[in-house]
């Protein structure tokens, strides 16, 4: 079977050449490794090559990404520091220079580290000419069929956004579990507000609501996060695959959850 690839300037035509048998093309880091190891469900690939779709634009603290950009771009940007170690912890350096903010956006669990960063950075993503919270994009991430455009966020300030990956394999490892947090504090240290999304418990990114609820109100100290500690893991039903099987995985969150809160 042959495989064809069409690409277009804008994204409206490459979303209308969409149909059966047809597969956006990011960096093609997932779809043609696929289409390498025999996955015959597709035998078009489609790409537009909208100059918007690789911009990167900060005003007034708010980020818009470009789907197509690459993680070493995000990595290299000098107004997205805080988020660069996200970016750099994706695959190794031939990864970074083809894996794209909108790729990521759907990759499988272990895969999605910089979507469970955007979770919590509650960015909105443009899929299909609409702004979608990510929460519900990435729920309803399956039934897809439009093509991401961008994704948008505040930019996070360096003290309130916290990430880690936890690899097993060191320094391009896939995750045992990757965690990001991002924490308003008021001046006397409490915390006031805080979002926290996982990856690697759950087939995709999904947030610790009871965690988050726990630490409302407390301070980053042992005493202060023990609450979240303790229910950083409910409801979640890990992944058991070559890396580590799901009880590992939930042995070992709230013991990251911890280290990534009182570093
Ligand atoms: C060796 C290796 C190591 C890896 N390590 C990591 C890692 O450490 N962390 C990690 O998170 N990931 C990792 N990945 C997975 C992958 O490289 C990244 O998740 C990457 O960001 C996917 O982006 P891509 O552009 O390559 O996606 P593609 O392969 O191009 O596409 C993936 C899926 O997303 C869809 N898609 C892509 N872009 C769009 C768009 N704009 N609109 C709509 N649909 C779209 C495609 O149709 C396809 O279904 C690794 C992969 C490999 C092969």
């Amino acid at each position: 079977m042959s495989l064809g690839l069409q690409s277009f300037s804008t994204v409206k035509e490459a979303e209308a050449a969409l149909g059966a048998g047809a597969r956006y093309l990011g960096g093609g880091t997932l779809v043609v490794r696929g289409a390498n190891e025999g996955n015959t469900s597709f035998w078009t690939m489609v790409r537009a090559t909208d100059p918007e779709l690789s911009m990167i634009e900060i005003a007034y603290g708010t980020a818009r990404i470009g789907a197509s950009v690459t993680m070493a771009k995000v990595a290299a940007h000098p107004d997205l520091a805080a988020i660069a170690p996200v970016a750099r912890a994706v695959g190794g350096p031939a990864i970074r220079n083809m894996a794209t903010v909108g790729g990521n956006l759907f990759a499988p669990a272990p895969y999605g580290d910089f979507a469970v960063s955007l979770l919590a950075l509650d960015a909105t993503v443009q899929a299909g000419g609409r702004d979608v919270p990510i929460e519900a994009f990435l729920d309803a991430r399956d039934g897809n069929r439009s093509i991401v455009s961008s994704v948008r966020f505040n930019v996070p300030k360096p003290d309130a956004f916290r990430f880690v990956k936890v690899s097993r394999v060191k320094p391009k490892g896939v995750s045992v579990v990757s965690i990001a947090t991002l924490l308003d504090m008021d001046k006397q240290g409490k915390i006031t507000a805080a979002r926290i999304a996982l990856g690697c418990m759950a087939d995709r990114p999904t947030r610790a609501r009871a965690a988050e609820e726990a630490l409302v109100g407390k301070t980053l100290s042992a005493d202060g996060i023990a609450d979240a500690v303790a229910v950083i893991g409910d409801g979640k039903q890990p992944l058991t695959d070559a890396v580590a099987s799901a009880w590992y995985r939930a042995e070992v969150l709230p013991v990251h959850f911890s280290r990534l809160l009182l570093a």
